[in-house]
């Protein structure tokens, strides 16, 4: 049995991992958080996601979480994500992140616990977008920079950042097979009179609206030629099932920074 902690429990991933997590045979959840002074403190989980009743509180001690658990699930925000992490590293708990938007400071400190504690960190848990990115990294190599790369995203209407962590890490799958740094090429918006496009950018563009779980195509566009790899998730239950592979994947690891791409074996080395 592998012993599961949920932080961030009652958000709109936390509960589709919980029901994940009391519906999987070789796991048991072992308790779950939530921020101080929200609504969900103190219901119980699975009634909460729509279960019978399990007796599991919420609460809002992560650390007692980490220390109970053999694997802690963190789908919450980029600061929560960090002081987990912190957590994670004192007692040694393997942690599952899905948090996105965590960048400069804030990644350079979850590498850091990465050091003493195995971390799976990944904007996308589905299967589809693991390959995704898998297959941009492999088209940018193949074809040279006079095709233009653009990533185009749509999400809910809630999502707070943009653009998405999954269009980022395709931006990044695309900058590494043309062997450049993404941040020297990107161009995240566009507005004006902004002159032809240089050759080489990657460029974004963001969508939002209303319940949309997560789309995502990566264009190549030449000359007389387009190719879209495309991705569309129509439930956020896809993310959660992909979640769960990494908890058993992680389980019993040694400290290290760890992608979906490893948990699937497709990291190219
Ligand atoms: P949400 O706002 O519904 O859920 C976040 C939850 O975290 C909330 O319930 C909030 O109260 C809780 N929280 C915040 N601070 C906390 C703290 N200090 N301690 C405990 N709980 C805390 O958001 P969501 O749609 O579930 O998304 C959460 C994150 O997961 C976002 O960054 C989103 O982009 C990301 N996400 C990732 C994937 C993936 O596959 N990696 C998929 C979907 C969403």
């Amino acid at each position: 049995m592998i012993k599961v902690g949920i932080v961030g429990c009652a958000g709109r991933m936390g509960l589709n991992l919980a029901r994940e997590v009391i519906g999987t045979p070789d796991m048991t959840l072992i308790g779950g958080t939530e921020r101080p002074g929200g609504d969900a403190v103190g219901r119980d989980i699975a009634l909460l996601a729509g279960m019978p009743a399990n007796g599991v509180i919420i609460g809002v001690d992560p650390k007692t979480v980490f220390e109970r658990a053999d694997v802690v699930i963190d789908f919450t925000t980029p600061e929560a994500t960090v002081q987990h992490a912190a957590l994670a590293a004192e007692t040694r708990t393997a942690h599952v992140i899905g948090t996105t938007g965590l960048s400069g400071d804030l990644a350079d400190r979850l590498r850091e616990c990465a050091r003493r504690a195995p971390i799976v960190w990944a904007a996308n848990y589905s299967i589809g977008v693991t390959l995704l990115t898998a297959l941009t990294e492999e088209v940018a190599r193949s074809l040279d920079p006079a095709y233009d790369i653009e990533i185009v995203e749509m999400h809910h209407r809630h999502k707070v950042d943009a653009p998405s962590g999954t269009a980022l890490a395709l931006g990044r799958a695309a900058a590494k097979g043309r062997e450049v740094a993404l941040e020297d090429v990107w161009r995240k918006t566009r507005d004006g009179i902004i002159g032809p496009r240089p050759e080489g950018e990657i460029g974004f563009a963001t969508l939002r609206g209303g319940d949309v779980a997560g789309d995502h195509s990566v264009i190549f566009a030449g000359d007389g030629e387009r190719l879209e790899l495309t991705h569309r998730a129509s439930s956020r239950q896809v993310f959660a099932k992909g979640a769960i592979r990494a908890v058993r994947w992680v389980a019993g690891k040694p400290a290290g920074l760890y992608a979906m791409t490893d948990v699937l074996g497709l990291t190219r080395r």
